[in-house]
């Protein structure tokens, strides 16, 4: 047996005993293939560093652009009352938690924050999560149990497909929003399993549609199942005051766990479980990611507290956003863009080709425009988008601006004005 490893493998002398991995290089994967491509022609669009920001406006190389690419519903981040509570909040806390909720990082503002938000959304308890991804994670596997079933719409956030490949029960796919694929699924596999649980979005954030809630609650009532809403863009924004998705149906009571993240309209990164007082505990305890991962910052407890305070407060921000939305979903219709299904601040835009909808990008950028391309495979082949989002603080100047750029870069690529 040979103990000089070190000396023997600098030497390239291999011991032919010893079986060895194959240490293949990870640029021959396909996405790294990808990303060259882009890079090669100057379409790279990931990971574009931004200098500086304003409500609706950020700066990438020194220039100026209105942004239409943010979740930034709401367009709160640079509110004065809501930056205030998050500088005040740094004063008397510091900057971090350094632990996790259940041991050592659990200040009395993540307390009162999980009261508030209980209260906002209209359900017993509520916990924050540090994000909303962990939210999705901890929370889905902890209540997906080995003799469990989770059914998902197949257009799904990645964090609950990522939640359903942690969880040890079963899970199985439904067509997107399709009641009829969701009802075949229970009705054949209801009483193989002890709970059934049904996850869907609240609001797509691909293509901008609606949960069809009443009807899943309707489902979820007769096969005797669980109903848990991903509501991460339909918080703020849907609903009396932003409550969410579960509000604008007025099904509240008939949601057993409404998912939130403070990513988007409440300008601030975290997220929320809410439910009834048992199923809360329970996640409390049980959810892997909460436990096992420090708490959310003081700065960004208090901003999510300030936001809410704002949006319960000033009914303004949300007839803006509306108002908004209105405006640019009728204006790309009427420019002939293919808008989806889409009811919400999302408003996706069909291109077709990936190729087509990177150099579209780049010339939307030339522009003065900050768009994202979305690509296969979060796509399907051949049906690449330019998903576009709306806020409360864009002013009519700048969103004209844009529908006049979108004109122009319609003719020059050719969009066409449907799907396919
Ligand atoms: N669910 C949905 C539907 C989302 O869009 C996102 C974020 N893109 C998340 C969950 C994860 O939220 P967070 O950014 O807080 O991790």
């Amino acid at each position: 047996m040979k103990h000089n490893t070190q000396e023997t493998l600098q030497g390239q002398e291999m011991d032919s005993t010893i079986k060895r991995a194959m240490r293949k290089p990870f640029s021959d994967s396909k996405i790294i293939e990808r990303a060259n491509l882009l890079r090669d022609n100057d379409l790279y669009f990931f990971f574009r560093a931004i200098e500086e920001t304003a409500a609706s406006t950020v700066t990438v190389k020194g220039q100026k652009q209105i942004m239409i690419g943010s979740n930034n519903y709401l367009g709160l981040t640079h509110h004065p009352l809501v930056k205030e509570a998050a500088i005040k909040a740094i004063e008397k806390y510091g900057t971090g938690c350094t632990g996790s909720r259940f041991l050592n990082g659990n200040l009395n503002i993540h307390d009162e924050l999980d009261v508030k938000l209980a209260e906002y959304l209209g359900h017993e308890k509520a916990i924050v999560f540090s994000t909303g991804m962990q939210a999705n994670l901890g929370a889905l596997s902890a209540i997906c149990g080995p003799k469990d079933l989770m059914l998902f719409d197949s257009e799904n956030h990645a964090s609950i497909i990522d939640a359903s490949r942690l969880a040890i029960g079963t899970t199985f796919k439904y067509k997107h929003n399709d009641m009829s694929s969701l009802e075949e699924l229970l009705e054949s596999n209801v009483s193989r399993f002890n709970r059934v649980i049904i996850v869907a979005d609240g609001v797509f954030s691909m293509t901008g549609d609606i949960l069809r809630l009443p009807e899943i609650v309707a489902l979820a009532k007769k096969y005797g199942a669980y109903v848990y809403v991903d509501d991460a863009h339909g918080l703020g924004v849907m609903g009396h005051q932003g409550r969410g998705t579960m509000n604008h149906f007025d099904v509240t009571k008939d949601v057993d766990f409404n998912m939130g993240t403070f990513s988007k309209s409440f300008a601030s990164i975290g997220g929320v479980i809410s439910g009834s007082a048992d199923a809360i505990d329970y996640v409390r305890h049980s959810a892997r990611s909460f436990m096992f991962s420090a708490s959310m910052p003081p700065a960004a407890v208090a901003t999510v507290s300030a936001c809410i305070d704002v949006v319960t407060s000033d009914d303004s921000i949300l007839a803006n956003l509306w108002s908004n939305v209105e405006f640019m979903r009728k204006g790309f219709q009427e420019l002939g863009f293919y808008t989806y299904g889409s009811q919400t601040p999302i408003i996706p835009l069909f291109v077709g080709d990936d190729m087509k909808a990177v150099k579209m990008t780049k010339y939307l950028e030339s522009k003065g425009v900050f768009a994202t391309p979305v690509l296969p495979p979060a796509v399907p082949k051949g049906e690449a988008l330019i998903r576009t989002s709306y806020m409360a603080s864009h002013d009519r100047a700048d969103l004209t601006k844009v529908l006049e750029v979108f004109a122009e870069a319609k003719k020059v690529f050719e969009i066409p004005s449907h799907l396919h």
